[in-house]
């Protein structure tokens, strides 16, 4: 079934856009981060909240790299390095190949932020198995792929003191997903809930090193990858129904949580999940005493 077409009247009079003069700390000042898929959406923003955060970044695409090359435009305005690195997250060649290219013209890395993620949903009885593999091998495979380039990283280097009181931070971007059931996207909601215990069990495994690992998972973000749901009064009304703080979310919120996630000022914090959802997992069907 085809979506109706944005209503672009809708969409001006009701969506912000980012406020690029918000005060931001340099909490990341001298550190170097990657951040898969970031060439739109939540990536797009997390990389971007980063750069002016004091990080140089690498933005990782997968297609559009005039997308990604906008992106680091954007990010050198704070006064910082960027890169776009071309990789499919889920080949193991090309994200150690990636990891490669940054380590020679940056020498290591401080923050991993796994963003990279699609959906190819299907009612359950007709999902392929291709759409099936695709979306574990983006979403879960491709999660674990990076952190494990960046924890040898981490290890081999240990912290330095100077740049970060931690030897390395990952940051995974799960959903509200990993833990409200999908029907009609069983795929996804799996490589979210899996996502969510590979993050605890790298974090567990990782902290005596000092290498932190945690999660943010959005609820409803105003991304690329929903536009069916928001860009119509109609869509967008029903999609509210499931949303206490009663507004959709925009990725540059995203981008401030994976900042602090990222930073010293997080630094007793590993192998929690931050939903940053305006109360979507608050089982707002319970909302008048159920
Ligand atoms: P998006 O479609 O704009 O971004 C996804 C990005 O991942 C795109 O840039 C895409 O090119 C990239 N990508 C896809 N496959 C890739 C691959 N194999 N290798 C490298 N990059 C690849 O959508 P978004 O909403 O910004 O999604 C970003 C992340 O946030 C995803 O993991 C998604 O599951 C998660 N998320 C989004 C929402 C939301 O409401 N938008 C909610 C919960 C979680």
């Amino acid at each position: 079934m085809s979506n109706p077409a944005p209503d672009l009247e809708f969409i001006k009079q009701n969506f912000p856009e980012p406020d690029s003069t918000r005060a931001v700390l340099p909490l990341l000042k001298g550190q170097k981060a990657l951040v898969t898929g970031a060439s739109s959406g939540i990536g797009k923003a997390v990389a971007i909240a980063l750069g002016r955060a004091g990080a140089d970044v690498v933005v990782n695409y997968a297609t559009a790299p005039d997308n990604a090359e906008a992106v680091a435009a954007e990010i050198r305005k704070s006064g910082v390095k960027a890169l776009t690195i071309k990789a499919d997250v889920s080949n193991e060649g090309e994200v150690q190949a990636m990891f490669g290219k940054m380590f020679s013209e940056w020498g290591t890395i401080d923050v991993l932020v796994n963003n990279a993620g699609l959906q190819k949903d299907a009612a359950f009885h007709e999902m392929t198995l291709a759409q099936w593999q695709r979306v574990i091998d983006v979403n879960l495979t491709g999660q674990f792929l990076c952190a494990r380039e960046a924890i040898r990283e981490f290890k081999r280097r240990g912290i330095v003191k100077n740049v970060s009181c931690a030897a390395g931070k990952i940051v995974c971007i799960s959903s509200v997903h990993d833990i409200i059931p999908w029907a009609g996207h069983v795929n996804y909601a799996a490589s979210k809930g899996g996502v969510a215990l590979m993050m605890k069990s790298i974090a567990q495994e990782v902290a005596p090193l000092r290498i932190r690992a945690n999660s943010v998972s959005p609820g409803a973000i105003r991304t690329p990858i929903n536009t069916a749901a928001w860009s119509t009064r109609e869509a967008y009304n029903s999609l509210l129904t499931l949303i206490p703080y009663r507004r959709i979310g925009e990725a540059e919120e995203i981008g401030r949580a994976v900042v602090w996630l990222a930073s010293d000022d997080s630094d007793y914090v590993t192998g929690a999940t931050l939903y940053v959802d305006g109360g979507m997992t608050l089982y707002p069907g319970f909302d008048t005493g159920g």
